[in-house]
Formats: C-alpha cells, structure tokens, sequence
C-alpha cells in the first residue's frame, strides 16, 4: 500500500474541433463582457480574426506577448487593458502567450481564456515564470489558474512539424517527472501515462504529415494530460536543469527539454525503478532513457546542446547553478553526476543502460 494526497485543480475544459467558435459563451459564463486577446506578433492574425468574431465581447488585441514573460511586456499589456476597462483576457498561442495571461491574471485577479496552440501545457498549471532584467523566476500561485481551456485542434495544424516535435516532447517530460514525483498519486500517475503515450504515437505521424488531424487531436489531449501532471504535482532534476539552462544561456525552451530529459532520466533511474518501467511501457520500448533520445532522434530533434547554443565553457556554470539550491529529486543531487550528465546531453551521447 502507498499512502498519497491527491488534490484536483479546478478547470473547465473544452476539447475538439471548431471550439473556437465556443469563445464568446465562455466569456458570457464567466460573467464577462469585455475581453482582451492575446497573442505573439507571429500569431496576431489569428487574434484579430477571433477577436473580430467576438464583437463587441472583445475590447481589443495585445499582440505582443514574448518567451519567458518578461515583465516589461506584462506592463504594457496591464496599461493596455486598463486603458480599455478589459475585464477578461482571452490568449490565443502557446506558452509565451498564455504566460501573458497568467502574469495578468496575477495582479488584477482578472478570469482567463486559454486557447493553446502549441503543446507546452501551461494552461493547466498554477505556475508562472517571468524573467525582470535578466532574471527568470517562477512561481506557484491559484490565482494564475487558468479558469477555462478552450482546445481547438484545428488551430493546431499551422503548428510546423518541427515545432510540433519539440513541443511535444516538452510535454512529455512533465508527465515524466510526475512518474517519480515526491507527491506522485495514482491519479497523476495513470493521466501521465496516457499523455506520454498519447504524444508517443502521435509525434512520428504529425511529423510525416501535419496534416493528420487525429494525430493532431491524440497530441493535444496528450499536452493536457501531461499539463495536468505538470500542474499537480512537483518536477525534479530535469526541469532544474532546463529551468537553469534556459535562463543563464538563452536556450530555446522546448529544444532544451527535449535534449535535456533522457539524460535526467538516466541519472534518476536507478532511484526511481517503477516510474521507467511505466516510461517505458508508455513509450513501448525496453528502456526508458534509451527510448526517450531513440525517440527524439527519430522525430529529427537535436540531441545535443551543442547544436542550439550552449557553449562548452558554461557546463560547469550549470553544474554549479543546478546544485546551489537543494530541492527533492528521486536520486540526491552529486555535482559530479550533474556534471557528467550535462556533458552527455552537450555532445548528444544516446544514455548508457543503467546497470
Ligand atoms: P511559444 O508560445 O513561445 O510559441 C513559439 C512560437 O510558435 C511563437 O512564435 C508562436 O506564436 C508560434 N506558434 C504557436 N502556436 C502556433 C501554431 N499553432 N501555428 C503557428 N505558429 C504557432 O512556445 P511554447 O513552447 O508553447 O511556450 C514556451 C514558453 O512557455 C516558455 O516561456 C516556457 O517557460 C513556458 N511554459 C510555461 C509552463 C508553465 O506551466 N508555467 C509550462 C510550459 C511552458
């Protein structure tokens, strides 16, 4: 028998397709009349089509929501919504945009619409990271919760292969270090075993063809099951470590994840025996670290750090950055382990079978 606490996150949550036209009733039932959309510069046609389609539900567009949430860009939109008595926001793209909303939502207590685009999985979760002069911080708060998830899968298919692979991988290391988190429960752990493998067998299709549409829906209910973990319980060594590569060398987000994990799956596995077993049950490979960089590979990811800017005179930086500050992780923290472990993700070494 294994005792846990288990405590669901309130959510309402829309999936399928041409739900984008369900919109302005989740305005309405939240007892809203003047919404704010969101968006990145890359995505503002679609947030002026959808706002267009709100009338006069909608009080405008703020379409410049960037990576990492700096602050800078939360204050102009905060102006922007003041200046036109916004009493909601509606954002329409990925992570970035979604952080937008949240850092919103975190000082005016406004409700949220979350459309997402992309499969990092953040509209389910109660964490906001934003980065001030520099600094990423990251914080858990209720008051970030997005109230309600509208999944369209249609607005999916625009997504391009490569991003797509990314960004699903990145989804699944969330479900991954729920497997072996401290404050893992039945409930978490069966939902990320069916987001890995919903991402599992959707990724090789959508990267052959972006255009198959259950493949598409398969990945995006599997963002939400791997969101939902991300969003439940508490990440280990592998979201430190990206957290850390991420913010001290500028590394795009999902890229990082995806070269990240199988390394940090390594380390963890011979502390966390029943979480890889299920990985790799999940994935329908023998071994779970082995499986996850066979996977990326196969998907035409990058597998080393090299490749996406980490320069080979900052691993010790991360090591020690990665080590400062102690947090829960299956297997205790050594910097040598970290160190060597960095050092297999630089050069995109496939893991070795753990003993
Ligand atoms: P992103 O939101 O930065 O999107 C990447 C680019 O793709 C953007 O230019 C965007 O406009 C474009 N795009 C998005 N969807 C598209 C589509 N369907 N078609 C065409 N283009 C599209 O990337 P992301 O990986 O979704 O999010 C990364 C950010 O999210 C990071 O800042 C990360 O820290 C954050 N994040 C936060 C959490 C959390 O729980 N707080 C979880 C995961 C990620």
């Amino acid at each position: 028998m294994r005792d846990f606490v288990y405590t669901a996150l309130p959510a309402r949550v829309i999936f399928g397709s041409g739900t984008l036209g369900q919109v302005a009733d989740e305005i309405r039932r939240l007892r809203c009349q003047r919404a704010l959309v969101l968006s990145t510069p890359q995505q503002r046609t679609a947030a002026e089509t959808l706002a267009a389609s709100l009338g006069s539900l909608c009080v405008g567009v703020f379409a410049d929501a960037a990576m990492h949430t700096p602050v800078e860009v939360t204050e102009r939109a905060l102006a922007a919504l003041r200046e036109r008595a916004a009493d909601c926001t509606v954002a329409l793209g990925g992570g970035s945009t979604t952080g937008l909303g949240k850092a919103i939502a975190l000082r005016t207590d406004l409700p949220q619409i979350v459309v997402p685009t992309t499969y990092a999985g953040s509209e389910a979760t109660p964490i906001l990271g934003e980065t001030e002069a520099g600094r990423k911080t990251t914080q858990r708060s209720m008051k970030v919760l997005p109230e309600t998830i509208v999944y369209d899968v249609d607005l999916t298919m625009t997504l391009p292969a490569a991003l797509s692979a990314a960004s699903g991988v990145n989804a699944i290391a969330h479900a991954v270090e729920a497997l072996y988190a401290q404050d893992g429960n039945p409930v978490t752990s069966e939902l990320a075993e069916q987001g890995i493998s919903a991402l599992a067998r959707a990724l090789p299709r959508i990267v052959k063809d972006p255009g198959d549409r259950d493949a598409r829906s398969d990945a995006l209910f599997g963002a939400w099951a791997c969101g939902t973990c991300l969003g439940a319980v508490g990440m280990a060594l592998h979201h430190k470590l990206c957290h850390t590569l991420g913010g001290s060398f500028d590394l795009p987000h999902a890229e990082t994840h995806t070269i990240v994990l199988p390394h940090a799956v390594a380390y963890n596995a011979p502390a966390a025996p029943e979480a890889m077993r299920r990985i790799a049950r999940a994935l329908g490979v023998a071994d779970a670290a082995q499986g996850l960089f066979d996977f990326a590979r196969s998907l035409g990811l990058a597998t080393a750090l090299a490749d996406i800017g980490m320069p080979k005179n900052g691993l010790d930086r991360a090591a020690d950055l990665a080590v400062a500050n102690p947090y829960w992780n299956p297997r205790p923290i050594e910097r040598a382990g970290v160190r060597a472990l960095l050092v297999d993700a630089f050069h995109g070494r496939r893991p070795q079978l753990q003993p």
